[in-house]
């Protein structure tokens, strides 16, 4: 794995975040109610961020803790989410909404993923932005990234299950929880802002000098 990851894009990609980030400073990255991080990060899936993060503020004033989730009716969760084209997550909000209160534990010790709706990758984000330990897990925005600047290639059907790219992003993470928040977060944004999926930024990216893609183009 060395060979593949040596992780040399962790310095400069860092430097770039912590010098920016203040942009980026959404409500939910800074919330420490592990069912609010959940919420956001369940409106973020396939979503854009800053429209997620408007509708993100509405759903916590209507819905301000799982009680008041759980008392909701389908139709008043859907009308809120609707303009992510998320209608269909109602009935999984709700649901989750439920087993919060049926397991509160659950949530508390950050086991997510046993909660409905909560695939790896959402919980994983969760327990990152909370400061619980975790094995980060890849999206395929981050697989991208890591791909182009290692040019190596992904599994084609799903690109956030390449083996590689789990290692090399697990491997190269900090171990101080509030460092591997920033790598986690700095990754999710770069994919997002420069190194997008068609027509990247490269000209703005702070892995520019080291990225292996953009030296064979
Ligand atoms: S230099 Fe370009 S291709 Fe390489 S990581 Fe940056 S944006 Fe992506």
């Amino acid at each position: 794995m060395k060979e593949v990851c040596d992780c040399r894009f962790v310095e400069p990609l860092l430097l770039w975040w912590r010098k920016s980030k203040r942009p980026r400073d959404y409500p939910w990255r800074r919330e420490t109610d592990p069912y609010r991080v959940l919420v956001a990060e369940i409106l973020l899936q396939r979503t854009r961020r800053d429209k997620a993060a408007e509708i993100y503020e509405k759903f916590v004033n209507a819905f301000p803790d799982p009680q008041s989730l759980a008392r909701a009716s389908e139709d008043e969760v859907r009308n809120i989410i609707r303009p992510l084209g998320l209608e269909k997550r109602a009935p999984y909000l709700a649901k989750l909404a439920r087993e919060i209160l049926r397991r509160p534990h659950v949530l508390r010790e950050g086991r997510f993923e046993e909660l409905p709706g909560v695939g790896p990758y959402v919980a994983s984000a969760a327990r990152v932005i909370l400061g619980i330990p975790t094995r980060l897990k890849p999206d395929s925005s981050i697989a991208r990234v890591l791909s182009r600047f290692y040019d190596r290639s992904l599994n084609t059907r799903r690109p956030a299950d390449t083996p590689w790219v789990d290692e090399c992003l697990n491997r190269c993470a900090p171990q101080n929880p509030e460092s591997r928040k920033e790598y986690f977060l700095a990754l999710v944004d770069l994919a997002w802002e420069i190194c997008r999926p068609r027509k990247p930024r490269c000209n703005l990216c702070p892995l520019k000098n080291l990225c292996r893609q953009l030296r064979q183009s």
